[in-house]
């Protein structure tokens, strides 16, 4: 065999390795994590009215999480400036017509671009949002809107604890005052209703995770909303250990940027956490009633 023809076999083997390896591990992150027994079709009547309520709102590769407990609502980001509309649709379904808390967890356009719709239309009683300021055009507009409603922005301190009807929130970070990359600043809060306890993550990656672990602050939580879409820089090991959920969701579009990343997907499996992804379910609606925890979902 003459060393062109064989090295032209080596490569062409290479090659379909490669593909094979490339293939079984795109079908094995596209290979849902629906979980149909544990899920129920969303229908609002369903759900005690009594019951907490933690709606993921499907914008895609951003963030927007309403969350309700009888007459007190907050939201935690409001997706890209152009879901506004689909937002609104959302809450008016909900008939949600002011806001306890609206948090902007940090500037980045995905989670801050529609909160100036929601500040411009809603009754608000606060506003918290990290010390952070950035160049771009949705964080002058976010900024612009909570000056005009004449709201004091809140910097968040960790420790500090809010009411929140009968569940209670608490600030988990941001731990420093300066960081290198913009998601760090993402604030961090755990929400505690009876037994069951949420963990929102923002987009806060390693640095921030371990500055959590670094102040030994109690992060364990029933669920996780994972931070930064599933991305290969956050959930670490030793964060997903400490915070040791049982479900975890995923707020992306089916992987096309790497969000989420298949080492992330694994490690979640791996710890046997149920995945609940908006790119599979859409809408997913989380209610406690502060022992048990269902899930539901609309599909859209
Ligand atoms: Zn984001």
């Amino acid at each position: 065999m003459n060393i062109k023809k064989y090295i032209h076999i080596v490569l062409s083997t290479m090659v379909i390795l490669l593909y094979i390896v490339l293939f079984i591990g795109h079908e094995y992150i596209f290979s849902n994590d629906l979980h149909e027994k544990q899920i129920n079709k969303y229908s609002i009547e369903q759900i005690n009215k009594e019951d907490l309520k933690i709606h993921f709102i499907n914008v895609g590769q951003a963030d927007c999480i309403l969350i309700e407990k009888g007459y007190n609502s907050m939201i935690i980001d409001a997706g890209n400036d152009e879901d506004s509309n689909l937002v609104f649709r959302y809450l008016k379904r909900q008939n949600i017509d002011k806001f306890d808390y609206v948090i902007g967890t940090h500037a980045h356009q995905d989670h801050i671009g529609g909160l100036d719709d929601v500040i411009n239309s809603y009754d608000i009683d606060n506003v918290i949002f990290p010390k952070q300021v950035h160049k771009t055009n949705v964080y002058k507009s976010f900024i612009k809107a909570v000056n005009a409603k004449g709201i004091q922005l809140h910097s968040p301190n960790v420790g500090e604890t809010f009411k929140f009807g009968k569940a209670t929130f608490e600030i988990m970070a941001p731990n420093s005052i300066k960081y290198e990359k913009s998601n760090d600043y993402s604030i961090v809060i755990k929400l505690t209703y009876g037994d069951n306890t949420f963990l929102f993550a923002g987009d806060a990656e390693y640095v921030s995770e371990y500055e959590m672990l670094d102040n030994e602050l109690d992060i364990t939580a029933d669920l996780i909303k994972i931070g930064h879409h599933g991305g290969s820089t956050s959930t670490s090991k030793d964060f997903i250990n400490k915070v040791n959920p049982k479900y975890a969701v995923v707020t992306s579009v089916s992987n096309k940027h790497g969000y989420p990343s298949y080492k992330i997907i694994s490690r979640l499996r791996n710890m046997g956490i149920e995945i609940y992804r908006t790119s599979e379910y859409g809408n997913i609606v989380v209610a406690s009633d502060g022992r048990n925890i269902t899930f539901y979902t609309n599909n859209n």
